[in-house]
């Protein structure tokens, strides 16, 4: 199995170093370079993640001939917006494009209790689920700390999160962002270190302070790095189960040939940041006559039995060439009932963002084939 190629950190437009998407040491170390003392990148922290500043020359704190200084060294650019696209359920998408070219998609899904980003961690995925648009991608590599923290900048930007000067920043649900989950394109723990790095920046309770309670990080099952991710982050887990027998999950899910579901679901089990007030979510998307019949819910019953568990019921997204076809709404009813009925609570997923192919799965960046056309 390949990995991804690593992010290589680009120039910036005004050919300065980028800023953003270094965590506090590395930002003290990189402003001591140009002599600025710790005290400094503290406040240069606070206009970044607090206040959400996009200029130097509104970092007024700063005397204007540091904030100069600032300006002609560094670089603080938000990723450009490619396409913007608003559901008509006020689910919103935007493309965005990196300094490579390279584009991904985020998605915001306004709810009346909360309001979720779903963030990319891969241009594409090397990974092949047979069930899932992004993995036809054929241009793969990982994102860099920056443009997974830009990803959330933006959207930010867009839904009007920073506080006002003279404004202490809302929390809890007076926010229009307050939760996040790794589901965008990209397997996430194939590429932990950014992924970590970037979720350390958002956690921090002297910028956007999302907390590791809001924070849901989806993995089709990179066992080694599991236990790790509880450990060291303690975010909320989602596993993307989708079949109850190896044979089955060997098929759809490659993964599945080097991390069986027994090893998979023994790292669930010992799941640091796991009990029964924060489950694991194991998500579970229904493919008609392939993994949708009664006799396959029971067995979920049992596999999960000793695990923290909720399942998150997936009707099938078909995309253009998808071998699948969605499980009827009955077969998904009857499914859900098997597992609420031995204690699991089962959400069937409702489609959000149907007119701007918004939901899982569909994901797909469209700049390769652009791309193509223009050469
Ligand atoms: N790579 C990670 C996270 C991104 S995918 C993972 O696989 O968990 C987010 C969720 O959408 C996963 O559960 C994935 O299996 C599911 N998914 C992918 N394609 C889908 C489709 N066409 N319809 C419904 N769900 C899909
Ligand atoms: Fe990659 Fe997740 Fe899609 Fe599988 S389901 S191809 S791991 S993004």
């Amino acid at each position: 199995m390949s990995h991804a190629a690593a992010f290589a950190p680009p120039v910036a437009p005004n050919g300065g170093r980028l800023l953003l998407g270094l965590d506090k040491a590395e930002l003290t170390a990189t402003l001591a370079d140009i002599g600025l003392e710790p005290f400094r990148a503290k406040q240069v922290w606070h206009w970044l993640y607090y206040r959400g500043v996009t200029d130097f020359a509104d970092m007024t704190t700063l005397a204007k001939t540091v904030r100069a200084r600032l300006a002609e060294t560094f670089s603080i650019v938000r990723p450009d917006v490619m396409r913007h696209q608003q559901s008509t359920d006020g689910t919103q998408k935007f493309l965005l494009k990196m300094a490579d070219g390279q584009a991904v998609e985020t998605v915001h899904i306004p709810e009346s209790d909360r309001g979720t980003l779903c963030v990319s961690s891969q241009v594409g995925c090397t990974l092949t689920c047979r069930f899932c648009h992004t993995g036809t991608q054929p241009l793969v590599r990982n994102l860099g700390a920056v443009e997974i923290v830009g990803q959330i900048l933006h959207a930010r930007d867009v839904l009007g999160e920073w506080p006002k000067p003279g404004e202490q920043q809302r929390m809890g649900e007076d926010r229009s962002l307050t939760n996040i989950v790794m589901m965008g394109m990209g397997e996430p723990l194939y590429n932990y270190d950014e992924v970590a790095k970037a979720l350390r920046i958002v956690m921090d309770g002297e910028g956007i302070a999302i907390s590791k309670r809001r924070i849901t990080l989806s993995t089709s099952g990179v066992v080694p790095l599991i236990n790790r991710l509880g450990a060291e982050l303690g975010v909320n887990l989602a596993v993307s189960l989708h079949a109850v027998t190896d044979e089955l999950r060997d098929h759809i899910m490659p993964i599945n040939r080097k991390y069986p579901i027994a090893d998979l679901l023994e790292a669930c089990r010992t799941y640091p940041a796991a009990n029964n007030a924060r489950r694991i979510t194991f998500e579970y998307v229904m493919l008609k006559g392939i993994n949708d019949t009664p006799a396959e819910a029971r067995r979920l019953v049992n596999l999960l039995r000793p695990i923290p568990s909720k399942i998150n019921l997936i009707p099938f997204n078909p995309w253009p060439g998808s071998e699948y076809e969605v499980s009827d709404e009955a077969t998904i009813r009857t499914f859900a009932e098997i597992l609420e009925q031995a204690g699991y609570p089962t959400p069937i997923r409702k489609t959000r963002g149907d007119d701007i192919l918004a939901a899982c799965g569909q994901l797909r960046s469209d700049s390769e084939r652009k791309r193509r056309t223009l050469a």
